[in-house]
């Protein structure tokens, strides 16, 4: 089951960016303004109750043109369009208007999409009298919220989400726990604010470890973490990236090159196609979102990228492959994917294809751009490769293991207790009110991307810039790359 998306619709003003910003939380939501794609529809990650989905938001459908089609903008029908959940949103206090009946009649002939009538802005006012009339619409029932203070939204969401439901903590066919992005706060303290300057200001403040620690290290890393558990499972690969930097080159080479248990698999318009691959011994399996292009034959695709089909790759994948194109800028759109790869905890490794035929001043300006863009991702390995030569794209699958056996190792409360007590010993955490805030103990919170659960005294208190270095200092002793780590911080024991 991939991640269900949920599409906002409803005529200007009635509050659908306000809930969008509540269920997303996020400061960057992805604006599809790609090459070839309509503008102004706006793409946010959520998890709600445990329930992670995508959420559309598309901007307006303005009423006053004639005829229903001229009324939903272009983007509001294609998010329908993409959207396995749609939440037509009416306003509760300007009552019914024609453009919500025209929206209706439209969302009435898609009887195949989940559409729920929502009225907002029920704060205030009496709720039953003010929603009664949208019951013309014919849409059933009519879910009240008030998305500014947040009232019914959880709610809400819970209800459209549990048919379509994916589970936080669920097993996965790993056997391991997998948690699933449920403290996004905490992942972009983690990841984001890893400037540069914070970057130098750690490696300064701390001397790595005496000899002694390394040695015990070296030990419990070698007793406890049994990298064996990876071996033989399926890794799921998303190779993503903005239209023409190379993706269904580079998912051609790979298959080419290895033994392709099967390759052609029908694709719909909307899901990517999973091609199973073996390599040394390992499987993996290929999400490709860009279409696998039959060698001989000419491609005619006209919008073969699609954000949904990128995001769900994300959501669905072991390890990304994120696709730079060497002889581009970094765009914002570059970033945007980064920023939902990081949100969703999944591990990384950055691809700067098209590194051919070009002379060597060239190259050492695209990686000094490349070093200060990406200055905030410390963690992952960058390649540069040609994927039209095939030069360099062998060795991706060293680091394609490397992450994904990072982002699955077997962590124990001994050995993050430890490593939490030689980070304490070596930087107290600071004084509050007098008070020294105390660190305890430390146990796993889950795998993909690891979670390491932190105890203490105080610990609400803990400043980001400890947060910072305690997961920095937890990354160097795990020996963690590839992958994102978070860091939860919990009262008491
Ligand atoms: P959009 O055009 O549909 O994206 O609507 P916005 O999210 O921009 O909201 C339009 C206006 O309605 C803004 O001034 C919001 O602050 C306000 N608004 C949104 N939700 C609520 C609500 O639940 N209650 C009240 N009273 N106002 C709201
Ligand atoms: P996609 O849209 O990301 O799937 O990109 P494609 O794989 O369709 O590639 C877009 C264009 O870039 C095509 O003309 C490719 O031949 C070209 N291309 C892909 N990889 C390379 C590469 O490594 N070097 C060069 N020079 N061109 C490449």
């Amino acid at each position: 089951m991939t991640t269900p998306v949920v599409a906002l619709v409803g005529r200007p003003n009635v509050g659908k960016s306000t809930l969008f910003n509540r269920l997303t939380r996020t400061r960057d939501a992805l604006v599809a303004d790609f090459p070839g794609l309509t503008r102004d529809r706006k793409y946010g990650q959520a998890n709600i109750s445990g329930y992670d989905f995508i959420v559309i938001d598309t901007g307006g459908i303005d009423g006053t043109e004639e005829g229903v089609e001229e009324k939903m903008a272009e983007q509001s029908l294609l998010a329908i369009e993409e959207a396995d959940i749609v939440l037509f949103l009416v306003d509760a206090r300007a009552g019914l208007t024609s453009a919500d009946i025209g929206i209706a009649h439209y969302l009435r002939q898609r009887q195949e999409k989940t559409t729920v009538l929502v009225a907002n802005k029920t704060d205030g006012i009496d709720a039953d009298s003010h929603c009664a009339e949208f019951y013309q619409l014919g849409l059933g029932e009519i879910v009240q919220i008030a998305a500014s203070q947040g009232r019914g939204v959880t709610l809400l969401m819970e209800q459209v989400l549990a048919p379509f439901a994916q589970q936080v903590n669920n097993i996965n066919e790993n056997g391991m726990i997998q948690n699933v992005a449920t403290n996004n706060s905490e992942a972009e303290a983690d990841v984001v604010q890893n400037t540069s300057q914070q970057r130098d200001e750690w490696d300064t403040e701390f001397d790595f470890y005496n000899e002694e620690d390394t040695a015990l290290l070296d030990d419990v890393l070698e007793d406890e973490l049994d990298s064996e558990q990876i071996a033989k499972k399926n890794i799921k690969i998303a190779i993503v990236g903005r239209p023409n930097v190379g993706k269904s080159t580079l998912t051609n080479r790979i298959l080419g090159e290895e033994r392709v248990v099967v390759y052609d698999l029908p694709g719909t318009t909307r899901d990517s196609i999973y091609i199973p691959m073996e390599r040394d011994g390992q499987a993996y399996t290929i999400i490709d979102t860009a279409g696998v292009r039959k060698r001989g034959k000419v491609n005619l695709a006209v919008e073969k990228f699609s954000v949904i089909k990128t995001l769900q790759a994300i959501q669905d994948a072991n390890v990304v492959l994120l696709t730079i194109d060497a002889r581009e800028n970094i765009s914002d759109q570059d970033l945007s994917l980064l920023g939902f790869i990081l949100n969703a905890g999944k591990s990384l490794v950055i691809v700067v294809n098209k590194w051919d035929g070009l002379d060597q001043e060239i190259k050492e300006q695209v990686k000094s751009e490349l070093d200060r863009r990406l200055d905030f991702i410390d963690f992952a390995r960058v390649h540069f490769i040609s994927a039209l030569h095939g030069s360099g794209v062998g060795n991706l699958f060293e680091s394609i293991q490397e992450a994904y056996a990072c982002a699955t190792q077997k962590m124990t409360t001994s050995i993050l207790t430890r490593i939490l007590q030689m980070a304490t010993d070596e930087h107290q955490p600071p004084m509050m009110s007098g008070r020294r805030i105390k660190l305890k103990y430390a146990h796993p919170g889950g795998y993909n991307p690891p979670i390491i659960v932190v105890h203490g005294n105080q610990i609400e208190r803990l400043p980001d810039s400890y947060k910072r270095y305690l997961s920095n200092y937890y990354r160097r002793s795990l020996k963690i790359v590839g992958t994102p780590i978070r860091l939860q911080f919990q009262e008491g024991s």
